[in-house]
């Protein structure tokens, strides 16, 4: 039985950041992840990353544009932190071998992106992720008599003592269907974003909501749940995302009258607004007749120099040639709002801990909140970096003080008996895909850009009702080996239930902030709204709401305009 002082669960760039911080402060690490670590989705990653480390730059104005980016709803010391931390973290990341674009002097460059004052996301191309990601493991390796890899096991429970510590979690070997226990004095859950309950999305596959629903499910609460992105410029088709960096390399947006309608909705900052409000003006031209026949609206590229587009973009040029036939150095590529990246997560403070003791979340699963109701692109890979690294820290620290724990031997029992009930489900019901395609377009639907309450009541009700389908929804493969059926069995339920959490938030929040906006509610309402809302499961099977008070230090809340 595997017993380590700190269990990572996921090995995106939170889960390989924190094992890096947790083997530097001497504690022994197991990290865990359904795929191979650099398949993980960070890998996906493509804009760059924000730190205010040019001369003529200052943390303060990296972290009051991330303030009003949340539209005030994010926790202004957690944000502090991450702005305070960054530079440093561009250079440690740099020294470790992270190929960052330089410029004509040979300092490390810049592009611009959304929402900030500064040109200040640093990037490699248009790669970003993948170049960060590929580094971290390097470094990884190096640490392999401390770091225990456990590459393609799928946890499916986490596990407390009698006490109420999280002491570890239940995987499966994905190769052959074994199921482990593993024991831990400190868990960490990296495991990501919760994409796939929409459909389309810009996210991978695996991102399902594990971690979240996992931790939900032990009582942890989670927050700002209603806050989901949706980036402007994803291909409407499949949900592909082309980087806000075209944008902040100089492209344009036009209506298919040619106006190129920024001008109506941020006169000052025009393509490089934050996301929520670029996706409402895009999805208000479309709305109101004057996007193309397909829905969508234009984004023009070849406003960038050929030659900056082939270098910086390259990866967008592939996808636009692959996925949609275009050539973007020649030609406009249409594209909609699509759902991106979910704001809320396990509510969490700035060391990554949870409510629940031992049990500590970093990254996308995670909500600090330093992204509060919309995020600014290129904060996710600093979030996951800089908060990686303080759950580590923190995690390995408690572990020094805590005695090694035992899970009762029963849980493997009961593990297995729910993959058993799996497999051995009687054929005739819903497919899985059936299910998760209705909950995919339901949600993109009713808990899309705009919302109301009317729309929210029937994504509950079809929610709830996919709900009580899931758990009769049979599978083909019966086997141990690389048994994704029984994996998608298990991630349906974890969507579901983050689908719930979301849709009752939405609901809840009878106002409009940052992504949330409600046709019923238009106005930002500060007097009443002005807080966090928190979602827990508490035994029922029922979401219980509550609040939790937003941290103003230094900025309070004005009109936000671009
Ligand atoms: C297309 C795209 C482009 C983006 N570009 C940018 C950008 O330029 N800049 C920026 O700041 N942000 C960007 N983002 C957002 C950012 O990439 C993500 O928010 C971030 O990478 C998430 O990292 P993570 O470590 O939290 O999770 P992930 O990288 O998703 O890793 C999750 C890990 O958890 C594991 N896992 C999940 N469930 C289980 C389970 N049940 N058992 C075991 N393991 C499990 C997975 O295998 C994986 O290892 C982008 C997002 C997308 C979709």
């Amino acid at each position: 039985m595997p017993a380590h002082d700190v269990l990572i669960i996921g090995a995106g760039l939170a889960g390989q950041r924190a094992a890096l911080a947790a083997a530097d402060a001497g504690a022994s690490v197991a990290i865990l992840s359904k795929v191979h670590p650099v398949r993980s989705h960070s890998v996906a990653a493509a804009g760059g990353i924000n730190a205010a480390l040019n001369a003529e730059d200052t943390w303060e104005s990296h972290a009051f544009d991330t303030v009003k980016g949340s539209d005030y709803l994010g926790d202004q010391d957690a944000i502090e932190i991450m702005c305070r931390e960054a530079p440093d973290e561009i250079l440690w990341l740099e020294h470790a071998g992270v190929t960052f674009h330089r410029n004509d002097t040979g300092h490390l460059g810049t592009r611009a992106f959304g929402g900030a004052s500064q040109a200040r996301t640093y990037y490699v191309a248009d790669i970003t992720g993948q170049a960060i990601l590929h580094v971290l493991y390097e470094q990884l390796m190096k640490h392999h008599e401390t770091v225990d890899r456990y590459e393609e096991w799928f946890t499916t429970t986490l596990l407390q003592d009698d006490a109420g510590n999280c002491v570890g979690c239940v995987a499966r070997d994905i190769r052959t269907g074994v199921l482990e226990v593993f024991n831990a004095k400190s868990v960490i859950l990296a495991s990501g974003g919760a994409g796939q309950a929409f459909k389309p999305t810009t996210n991978a596959l695996i991102c399902t909501g594990d971690g979240i629903a996992q931790a939900y499910r032990i009582g942890a609460p989670l927050m700002d749940m209603e806050m989901i992105q949706y980036h402007p410029t994803t291909l409407a088709e499949n949900g592909f995302l082309i980087t806000e960096g075209a944008r902040g390399e100089g492209a344009h947006l036009y209506n298919a009258l040619g106006e190129r309608f920024m001008e109506k909705y941020a006169p000052n900052k025009l393509e490089l607004a934050s996301r929520d409000v670029v996706s409402r003006a895009e999805q208000t031209e479309i709305n109101e007749g004057r996007g193309f026949p397909d829905g969508t609206i234009a984004l023009d590229i070849t406003k960038v120099p050929r030659k900056r587009t082939l270098e910086a973009l390259r990866e967008i040029v592939n996808i636009g040639k692959d996925f949609a036939g275009v050539d973007i150095t020649r030609e406009p590529i249409h594209i909609k709002p699509g759902m991106h990246y979910i704001m809320g997560g396990v509510k969490t403070d700035f060391d990554g801990q949870t409510p629940i003791p031992g049990l500590y979340a970093a990254g996308e699963v995670a909500c600090v909140s330093v992204h509060g109701g919309n995020r600014l692109g290129a904060n996710s890979l600093l979030d996951t970096l800089i908060f990686g690294r303080r759950s580590g820290e923190h995690a390995a620290m408690r572990a020094r003080g805590t005695a090694m724990p035992k899970a009762p031997g029963s849980v493997l029992t009961d593990a297995q008996g729910e993959i058993d009930e799996i497999v051995n489900r009687p054929t005739g019901a819903r497919r899985i895909s059936e299910i998760k395609n209705e909950l995919g377009e339901t949600m993109n639907r009713y808990v899309a850009v705009y919302r109301d309450a009317e729309g929210l009541a029937i994504a509950h009700e079809i929610v709830r009702r996919l709900k009580e389908e899931a758990p009769s929804a049979a599978i083909d493969d019966k086997g141990t080996v690389f048994n994704q059926d029984v994996l998608a069995a298990i991630e349906l339920g974890y969507m579901l239930d983050v689908a719930e959490a979301i849709v009752v938030a939405a609901q809840e929040r009878r106002e409009s902030r940052g992504a949330q906006f409600r046709t019923d509610f238009p106005e930002r309402n500060d007097a009443d709204w002005l807080h966090h809302i928190t979602v827990s499961r508490n035994g029922a099977d029922v979401p219980a709401l509550g609040t939790a008070p937003v941290t103003i230090t230094q900025w309070q809340p004005q009109a936000r305009t671009y």
